[in-house]
């Protein structure tokens, strides 16, 4: 049967490919990054598949990556003889974008480039990068298991549409062929290819190869040879000793994993050993990823065993609140078929959790506390970025509380800035003589809270009060009672006892008024009586006449707000 059809691209598909080729053309090299990482994706999927269908491999069971070019036809060519794809795959894989996110990425594009260049990056550019040189792809490609018989082969000039049809293809895997466009012949050379696959993919487990060019005495030139000789370094980063590894190879395979562009804030690689055996390489982004709210997004943690790539996003490797982390934990104790579903109950995983959770929080604490103005500078970072999502551990994780506290900061009349800065510690370190309490008050913005009247007093008496507006703040609160031994207390809460901050001259005259106001306070009771619980004379307004408090042990103000916008 004659099985070439013509197909047209997803409308999002079109949309990235003329986003991508114009802002990312001054970065166009990255399009061999791309492709290689796709293709150390597909052998990694032949290990996985492979361990139930070893007959796959046939007599073809070396994994590797070949880049190869042709000066005549103007091609470079990426193959792999890894998992391959079907028929459908290929249409699913190459012809939309099937990424969870797509359409909160699609939502963000501003169309002003500059910008958009950036959300790309974040979005992970992937297959269709070879466009910003080519202006032909064909794919030539066979998933393992199927005959020779089922080969597929794809092409497109990018504008719109893909034909697709069968051919037969003798082996497993993956050709991807760039037909560059004109100008980009700086491609076309062994030097300038194997530079760029040692800047961004060094960290490939795999061997990536190119054919063998030497001198020709007789020819007096360059001659490209027969055989292939490897790239990279071709062994798995985090099973390398950790002095070998430079810090752009760490770089680089964070972005590998991560699909990010910009380098990490900081990392990580650990092998513990005992009674669990295993490695740990994690990495903290510098930036939240748009997904960053979204519960099913991609990316965490890679799990291996053995070297062996057994699943992406492994959740349970890593706590909901340290999310954002992103990297690889290679076991040696888990089984080869270990399913999400085993991994719910495994204890094994339960020891990797813990102490990958510990290590991000020492990483976290390694910043946090540092001296040094970079590191301070990536931790305001790290709080503006994931601040928020790291508060969530505060109820999540009651085991590591008291160091999640330490990481927490604050905006707070001390600076009176929306800028979140503050430790706790910093705040203890500044209380007043007589202070016993940690005092906040919660608002519905940065504003509100700033210019809450309950804070009039404590301006006045120059006691520093944090200004909480998040909207996880009010939840977080309720896990903490107290910090190196002061209790946290709301201004806007019960009776307002600045404890021995007043004095005993203070205390008569505050009497006095009491006294004085009685006959008003009784009858405002009477009027208020079904809407208010009591009335009193107070004393922490300074300028403004009146303020609603909420009893001690009473959802606070804020937070009805928040429950009635949830509908409860
Ligand atoms: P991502 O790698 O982030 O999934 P890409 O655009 O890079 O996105 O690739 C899209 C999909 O195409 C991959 O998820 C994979 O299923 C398929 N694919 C791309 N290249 C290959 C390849 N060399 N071998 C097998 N499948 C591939
Ligand atoms: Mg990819």
């Amino acid at each position: 049967v004659a099985t070439k059809e013509t197909l047209g691209f997803q409308a999002e598909v079109k949309q990235l490919l003329q986003l991508m080729i114009h802002s990312l053309y001054s970065n166009k090299e990255i399009f061999l990054r791309e492709l290689i990482s796709n293709a150390s994706d597909a052998a990694d999927k032949l290990r996985f598949e492979g361990i139930a269908h070893p007959d796959w491999y046939g007599d073809d069971p070396e994994l590797k990556i070949k880049v190869e070019f042709d000066k005549a036809s103007k091609t470079v060519t990426i193959s792999d003889n890894g998992i391959g794809m079907s028929r459908e795959e290929v249409i699913n894989n190459l012809g939309t974008i099937a990424r969870s996110g797509t359409k909160e990425f699609f939502a963000k594009l501003s169309g002003d480039q500059q910008k958009d260049a950036a959300l790309i990056g974040q979005f992970g550019v992937g297959f269709y990068s070879g466009f910003i040189v080519a202006d032909r792809i064909t794919v030539e490609t066979r998933r393992a298991g199927l005959p020779p018989s089922d080969g597929v082969r794809w092409e497109s000039d990018g504008s719109g549409v893909f034909t697709i049809e069968t051919i037969d293809r003798p082996q497993r895997g993956t050709s991807i062929t760039l037909h560059l466009r004109e100008g980009e012949d700086d491609f076309l050379n062994s030097y300038k290819l194997k530079s760029i696959i040692r800047k961004y993919s060094d960290h490939i487990s795999l061997p990536i190869q190119m054919r063998k060019e030497e001198w020709d005495e007789d020819k007096k030139e360059q001659v490209i040879r027969d055989e292939f000789e490897g790239i990279n370094q071709s062994s798995a980063l985090w099973a390398r000793n950790k002095t070998e590894i430079t810090e752009d190879q760490y770089n680089e395979f964070y972005k590998h994993l991560s699909h990010d562009y910009e380098n990490p804030l900081c990392y990580s690689l650990n092998r513990v050993e005992g009674r669990s055996e295993f490695t740990q390489l994690l990495y903290v982004p510098a930036r939240a990823p748009f997904d960053l709210w979204d519960r099913n997004k991609r990316g965490g943690i890679n799990l291996y065993v053995k070297r062996i790539f057994i699943m992406d996003d492994a959740e349970k490797l890593m706590p909901m609140y340290l999310r954002f982390v992103t990297g690889v934990i290679d076991s040696a104790d888990l089984p080869l078929n270990v399913s999400r579903e085993i991994l719910q109950e495994s204890r094994d995983i339960k020891v990797i959790r813990e102490s990958s959770t510990k290590r991000v929080l020492s990483m976290l604490e390694e910043l946090a506390s540092s001296e040094d103005e970079g590191k301070k500078e990536k931790y305001r970072t790290f709080w503006t970025q994931f601040g928020q999502v790291l508060k969530e551990g505060v109820g999540e994780d009651q085991a590591n509380q008291e160091r999640i506290f330490k990481l927490l900061r604050f905006a707070s009349t001390h600076t009176d800035s929306s800028e979140q800065t503050v430790s706790l510690a910093e705040y203890v370190s500044r209380m007043k003589e007589g202070q016993d309490k940690i005092y906040y008050v919660t608002g519905e913005s940065f504003n509100a809270a700033k210019n809450s009247p309950h804070l009039e007093i404590f301006r006045k008496k120059g006691v520093e009060v944090l200004l909480l507006s998040d909207r996880v703040d009010e939840w977080m609160l309720s896990f903490i009672t107290e910090f190196d031994g002061k209790q946290l207390a709301s201004i806007a809460k019960g009776d307002l006892d600045l404890g021995s901050l007043s004095d005993e001259k203070e205390k008569k005259e505050h009497e006095e008024t009491e006294k004085q106001f009685k006959d008003l306070v009784d009858r405002m009771k009477k009027v208020l009586e079904n809407k208010a619980k009591d009335v009193r004379v107070t004393f922490r307004l300074t300028d403004s006449p009146a303020c609603l408090i909420a009893d001690e042990n009473e959802l606070s103000g804020n937070l009805l707000r928040m429950l009635k916008a949830a509908g409860q």
